[in-house]
């Protein structure tokens, strides 16, 4: 069965970044009909916040990216240790004591020999009582003994990956005060939780030649591993910049649609179109890894926008009801006030706008030298209530009595109705409206 997890550390918000993962991993769950996890990946103690973690939930939630269960990183510290143990027993797992100064040394007199700068394993060589001394001195970290050799992968985005383990340090996994970093507690949580499948972002190319090894040391076989590229901003400039504005709660606060956000960000960097989807369930139809190229993905807030506003319109009624109740739209005249302004919104914010001319009026008078047309046109005006007939038997009827036509007898009397020069079919519209305004504003 298909087991997945999106595994955030919860030391800052979640942005479009973070959200391109979560929602590959949820979707391959979800195509697969397997299991997708939240994994707070939260062993660093001072970094980590519990408002973060519960800002993220919070994020995914909004999304509507369901997880089956949740995992915490800081729960599982006694397995840590029980496979550290297994790694000590097997010599893979060795005490070093070199401080961040020596290391620094070390690499720049490799790099001076034109050697590449990986570290030398030099504690290996120590004997035990010097380790004794090391250790009361400054306090000693642990460090992965690689295997020297060509790690490879069918990467589920990238293809065949083969990465040198020789030209690589062996990986810290235990820090000198005991806290255990992400490239173990990964390893550990993606053997001991069955995960079959790992979608991150390029970053982690080189963690994962090193994970595979550890999981091997631990007896277990490796998920399979894809990693997409990085988001870059629509110039292709480094999103890092941006984050601030393009974290999903301040999308959220921005009145962004859920459902564009993620119609958009699965298929944002493959060769598939990017079309507004009604579901979750209608993404996860069409998604496939291996559609995603390595290239670096641009995102554009624009598109969002312009996809938000798609998203929105092709929404039914059920769908916005819960906004519209909070406008305070009698759930009788809901449908119809829908089914009138859903062309005409981008955003649901732009709902009131709407709204508050149907209760309370035109937002603006008429100009002056309309007054006399409109007050002619307003003794034609059919009695209450209107329905969907009234404003072609009325336009009718004003066009029989002044003689005008097409845009110069329509034009001012939306104008006069609603104080705008464009927006919903005036047909249906109409029913919806409470206020006659005065013909001379
Ligand atoms: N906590 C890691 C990150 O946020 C998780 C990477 C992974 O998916 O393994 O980058």
């Amino acid at each position: 069965m298909t087991v997945t997890r999106f595994a955030p550390s919860p030391t800052g918000y979640l942005h479009v970044g973070n959200l391109r993962t979560a929602l590959f991993n949820a979707l391959i769950a979800a195509r697969a009909g397997g299991t997708f996890l939240l994994r707070l990946d939260d062993t660093d103690r001072e970094r980590s916040r519990p408002e973060y973690a519960a800002a993220i939930e919070e994020d995914l939630r909004w999304l509507g990216l369901d997880w089956a269960r949740i995992e915490r990183q800081s729960d599982r510290l006694d397995r840590y240790a029980v496979a550290a143990e297994r790694l000590r027993a097997s010599g893979r797992l060795y005490e070093a004591f070199e401080t961040p100064e020596e290391l620094e040394v070390k690499r720049r007199i490799a790099r001076a020999a034109g050697r590449p700068p990986v570290y030398d394993r030099a504690a290996l060589a120590l004997a035990p009582a010097e380790k004794d001394r090391l250790r009361a001195e400054r306090g000693g970290h642990w460090r992965f003994r690689l295997d020297r050799e060509r790690v490879e992968w069918a990467d589920g985005i990238l293809g065949p990956v083969s990465i040198d383990a020789g030209s690589v340090s062996d990986p810290v996994l235990i820090r000198g005060d005991g806290q255990v970093l992400y490239t173990f507690a990964s390893a550990v949580d993606d053997l001991e939780m069955g995960i079959t499948d790992v979608t991150r972002g390029a970053d982690h190319v080189t963690n994962t030649a090193a994970q595979i090894q550890i999981i091997a040391a631990l007896g277990g076989t490796p998920p399979c591993f894809a990693h997409h590229s990085l988001l870059t901003g629509p110039e292709g400039e480094a999103l890092s910049k941006r984050l601030g504005s393009l974290a999903l709660r301040d999308l959220r606060a921005a009145g962004t649609e859920p459902l564009a956000l993620l119609s958009l960000l699965a298929r944002l960097g493959s060769s598939d179109p990017v079309e507004p989807r009604a579901s979750l369930a209608e993404i996860a139809a069409g998604f496939d890894l291996a559609r995603f190229g390595a290239a670096p993905t641009k995102f554009d807030p624009a598109e969002l926008v312009a996809l938000g506003a798609r998203t929105l319109r092709s929404l039914d009624l059920a769908a916005v009801s819960g906004d519209l109740a909070a406008l305070g739209v009698p759930e009788a005249e809901r449908g119809a006030f829908w089914e009138a302004v859903r062309g005409n919104v981008a955003t649901r914010a732009e709902l009131s706008g709407w709204w508050r001319i149907c209760r309370e009026g035109p937002a603006a008078p008429p100009p002056a030298e309309e007054a006399a047309f409109l007050a002619e046109a307003r003794a034609l005006l059919p009695e209450r209530p209107w329905d969907g007939g009234t404003w072609a038997a009325w336009t009718g009827a004003v066009k029989a009595a002044t003689g005008r036509g097409g845009r110069a007898l329509f034009q001012p009397l939306r104008r006069w109705l609603t104080g705008l020069d464009h927006g919903p079919e005036m047909a249906r519209l109409m029913p919806l409206l409470r206020v006659t305004p005065p013909a001379d504003g």
